[in-house]
């Protein structure tokens, strides 16, 4: 890795796959840098039906390796595992991975968001023996078992919709009486036979001996505790931004994700941002990869003034 390249893209999700295709399209010699596999979150997601073009829904790992397949074609070079642990400024960025240095005239940021943890007892404990963050990995393991999802967004209740295929009765606990996610969603929930809400409610603790074996749930209105026998518990109570290791080369918001320009540029000349990571309202595959778009035509000018 001692060349310099045009752009080093950090993150191998939705929008750093999409900005790899249009900067090789557009010759800028492209590196993306992805610290586990290719996909973020969108491989956390066993059937999206709102990524246009795919009316009869697509699993997230075959919409992911369609735009690896893509961005290799045009000239992307992608390495996976690799993971940055800072970047230096100066004339062109040196960035430090876990796999050497490389040097690029300048930098996409499209590192997404990470689940978020709910830190209760047992959590931590029985992660990986009942707790799971990702149904699409975990969820057929819980063939004909009872299991607790925590949370009322879209990935909740998209997820708990998928683990009825599988578990015996999916409980989703929320904590206030009305659902975050999407209508369409809700409205699948309310019919499936298999789910049932358990609202204005809190999963206070996790318990077993080897493996998740019983959940405790407090009422927030009466305070009443109830203990359940459960197989499982998946969480999905928000995510967190990936932003942390690039400390003061960019401004962030309040909850960590980053602030940009109308270019998608952050506080750094040279540094630019897409999808899930940026400040951006909605938080969708499709808004990622029109970000990935944008940004790679942004940097694409950028340098162009640089020359
Ligand atoms: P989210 O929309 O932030 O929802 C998190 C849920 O967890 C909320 O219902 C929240 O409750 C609950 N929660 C948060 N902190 C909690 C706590 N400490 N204790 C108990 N419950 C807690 O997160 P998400 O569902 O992971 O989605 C993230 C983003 O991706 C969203 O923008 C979402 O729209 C998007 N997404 C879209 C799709 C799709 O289009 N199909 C699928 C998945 C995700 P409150 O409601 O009370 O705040």
């Amino acid at each position: 890795m001692s060349e310099t390249y045009d752009i080093t893209i950090i993150g191998g999700g939705p929008a750093g796959l999409t900005a790899g295709i249009y900067a090789s399209r557009a010759r800028l010699k492209t590196i993306i840098l992805e610290k586990g596999i290719l996909g973020g979150q969108a491989i956390l997601t066993e059937t999206i039906e709102n990524y246009p073009g795919f009316s009869d829904m697509i699993a997230g790992t075959d919409l992911i390796a369609r735009m690896e397949e893509q961005a290799k074609k045009f000239g992307t070079e992608i390495k996976t595992l690799v993971e940055v642990e800072e970047i230096a400024t100066g004339k062109t960025f040196k960035v430090i991975t876990s796999d050497g240095k490389i040097e690029a005239r300048s930098i996409l940021v499209a590192t997404g968001s990470k689940p978020k943890r709910l830190g209760i007892p047992g959590e931590k404990e029985f992660s990986g023996r009942g707790v799971s963050y990702c149904a699409t990995c975990d969820g057929a393991f819980f063939k004909d078992k009872n299991l607790i999802v925590v949370g009322g967004g879209d990935s909740a209740v998209e997820e708990g919709l998928f683990l009825t295929r599988f578990a015996k009765k999916v409980y989703i606990v929320h904590r206030r009486d009305e659902l975050r996610a999407i209508k369409i969603l809700q409205e699948k929930a309310f019919k499936n036979p298999k789910i049932e809400f358990i609202w204005n409610s809190h999963l206070i603790e996790i318990k077993g001996d080897n493996k998740v074996e019983k959940a405790v749930i407090k009422n927030k209105i009466d305070n009443k505790k109830t203990t359940m026998d459960i197989d499982g518990v998946f969480f999905y109570v928000g995510v967190i931004p990936n932003s942390g290791f690039l400390n003061d080369l960019v401004d962030i918001d309040e909850f960590g994700y980053i602030k940009t320009d109308n270019n998608l540029m952050a506080k750094t000349a040279g540094i630019f941002v897409a999808g899930d990571v940026r400040d951006n309202l909605f938080k969708q595959i499709a808004v990622a990869v029109g970000e990935g778009a944008s940004a790679a035509y942004s940097i694409q000018r950028f340098l162009e003034e640089q020359e």
